[in-house]
């Protein structure tokens, strides 16, 4: 994501009804704040919000929240956010390393990481979404049976991803290197990375995580 200085970003995502602005508050509250005890499932990196928002559309019966480090990347998800009409998605600017200071144990029940940083240099490692150490963070959050999947057009990252997942302990339960002609494909909603990159032709990658072998 080329990121460039919006002015007046930060004010918007503080005025924006859409936008959690005291995230640490709702911490094992969630449901208070989306008024039901849906399953909730949260999108690190969201970017635009393109994924989120259609799935958002699609069950309402779920509870979504896109996260993004980045208020001049967020705010471009919220010119679209304003135009649907949408009780069960918010969104949070902040980055995910501080999760567990926004959900309780077991309080999400999936994690979507689409099209992450690869961060290709080793001594960054431990910045991709997929390191141990940001596993342990998902562990500290998510339900017993939540699961976290990941999608990237970057082979480099998956194949770091496929060794560094089961390192920090968890079960690899499904993954494909070409997830549009597997039978993972079915149901998938696209990013707005996926259409870029699928677009020139290449192969998107697509694995699901679980703690139970
Ligand atoms: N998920 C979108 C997609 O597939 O179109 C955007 C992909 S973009 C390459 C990755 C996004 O993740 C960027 O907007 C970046 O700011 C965000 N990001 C990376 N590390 C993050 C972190 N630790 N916490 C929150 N957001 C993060």
């Amino acid at each position: 994501m080329r990121l460039r200085h919006i002015p007046g970003a930060e004010e918007t995502i503080a005025a924006s009804p859409y936008v959690v602005q005291d995230p640490q508050a709702q911490k094992g509250r969630w449901d208070q704040l989306f008024g039901n005890t849906n399953p909730i499932e949260i999108e690190v990196g969201m970017g635009k919000g393109r994924f989120i928002m259609e799935l958002a559309q699609k069950n309402p019966g779920i509870n979504y929240i896109g996260i993004e480090r980045y208020s001049s990347v967020l705010l471009r998800g919220l010119q679209k956010r304003a135009e649907l009409e949408l009780d069960n998605i918010f969104f949070m600017c902040i980055d995910a390393k501080t999760l567990a200071d926004v959900f309780a144990p077991g309080e999400v029940n999936r994690i979507y990481l689409n099209f992450s940083d690869p961060w290709p240099k080793d001594r960054h490692a431990k910045r991709r979404l997929t390191s141990p150490e940001f596993m342990a963070v998902y562990d500290s959050v998510l339900a017993p049976e939540g699961t976290v999947e990941f999608k990237t057009d970057n082979r480099g990252l998956f194949d770091y991803s496929l060794e560094s997942i089961p390192a920090a302990g968890w079960t690899v339960k499904a993954h494909t290197f070409d997830l549009h002609h597997s039978d993972m494909a079915e149901g998938n909603v696209m990013t707005e990375y996926e259409i870029k990159f699928s677009a020139k032709g290449q192969p998107i990658c697509k694995l699901v995580a679980c703690r139970t072998p």
